[in-house]
């Protein structure tokens, strides 16, 4: 078994502290992503999980191992990076092979990895080309190659498809859901886009200044976030908020809305809060609020309208029908009570 254990993990460099105490369990088998914005400390915790970077205090377990002092290559762990770092001047083959041809293992073994880790990629074509004939998806393709010949328990994975153009990347994100489902070994990966987030994870950790502020399925995260970051961090287009002030039994007031919403939620009357809703849960309706349309933009199947309120507040809008809005009209906007969200302004956590 491969589950992956951290326990009140924390790492200081010298005297700047970057991860605060995590705790948090993967199951044997789950693809894990760690999601945050650039520099909350993402690389780092799966750094010390790879064993690359030193755990200050708390304990990494892989299995029943504890493996916290463990050199990286004891620990059954194998890594994907962001830049490929392929040998420029071997083959496909010989890239893929390298990491045990080094550690000794015999030459038919290394065959038939190296066999097997191609039929999964399906690189046959590629074997003997050197990594400057091949495009960047293939080269990523060869650097996840290398990682499953080693035949790891656990799969760790930093941003592997940042530098990839974005047809590529979903290619890429699709192959790597694939591989997960083929081989089903633990895998942790690491990204700041919350669509790869989204799309790959069984479990999402959503990481900030080196804390974790929500752990859940994706559908969890998205539905009942716990606090603003998350709420407007998951989901895309970002979740819409408006400044509130909290009144007697759950009802909000809202003054882009210019009405009193009941929401049962929980708090002191006069409490100012931050309403959520998100863009798809908005409705361009001409029995709703007024607004006007700043811009809009059209993805075909979809668009956003962007919509300012009285009060000066910004609105996203999604619309899908035939008849969209148009810069410059006024549009009335109405929403299903039961879709917003509410935080309180200053911690910003849920109210329930
Ligand atoms: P992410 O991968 O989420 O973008 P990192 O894990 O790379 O973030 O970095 C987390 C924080 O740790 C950042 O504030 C970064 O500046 C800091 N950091 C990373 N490596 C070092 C280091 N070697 N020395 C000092 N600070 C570091
Ligand atoms: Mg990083």
């Amino acid at each position: 078994m491969s589950e992956v254990t951290l326990n009140k993990v924390i790492k200081k460099y010298g005297e700047v502290q970057v991860i605060h105490g995590i705790d948090l369990e993967i199951k044997d088998g789950e693809f894990c992503v760690f999601v945050g914005p650039s520099g909350c400390g993402k690389s780092t915790l799966l750094r010390m999980v790879a064993g690359l970077e030193e755990t200050t205090e708390g304990q990494i377990n892989i299995g029943a191992r504890d493996v916290t002092r463990e050199d990286p290559s004891q620990r059954g762990v194998a890594m994907v990076f962001q830049t490929y770092a392929l040998y420029p001047h071997m083959t496909v083959r010989d890239n893929m092979g390298f990491g045990l041809k080094m550690n000794g293992h015999p030459k038919a073994e290394i065959k038939e990895k190296v066999a097997e880790a191609t039929r999964i990629l399906k690189l046959e074509e590629y074997l003997d080309r050197k990594p400057a004939a091949l495009s960047g998806g293939q080269r990523q393709r060869v650097s996840i190659g290398r990682a499953i010949v080693r035949g790891p328990e656990v799969f760790l994975f930093d941003e592997p498809l940042s530098n990839l153009d974005a047809e590529l990347r979903v290619e890429m994100r699709v192959e790597i859901a694939r591989l997960h489902k083929e081989i089903g070994a633990t895998m942790i990966y690491v990204t700041h886009d919350q669509v790869e987030a989204m799309t790959l994870a069984d479990k999402i950790v959503v990481l900030r200044l080196g804390k974790i502020e929500q752990v859940g399925s994706p559908m969890e995260l998205y539905r009942d976030p716990d606090n603003k970051f998350v709420a407007g961090f998951i989901g895309s287009p970002a979740m819409n908020f408006l400044e509130g002030t909290l009144g007697e039994g759950g009802s909000v007031n809202v003054p882009a809305l210019q009405e009193d919403i009941s929401t049962g939620v929980g708090g002191n009357a006069g409490t100012k809060v931050s309403f959520g809703i998100r863009p798809e849960h908005l409705t361009i309706d001409p029995n709703g609020t007024s607004f006007k349309v700043d811009m809009t933009e059209s993805l075909g199947g979809v668009s956003y309208a962007y919509l300012q309120a009285h009060t000066g507040e910004r609105l996203v809008v999604e619309e899908r029908g035939d008849e969209r809005s148009r810069a410059g009209d006024v549009v009335g906007v109405s929403f299903a009570h039961t879709r917003a969200y509410v935080f309180d302004a200053l911690s910003e956590m849920r109210l329930r």
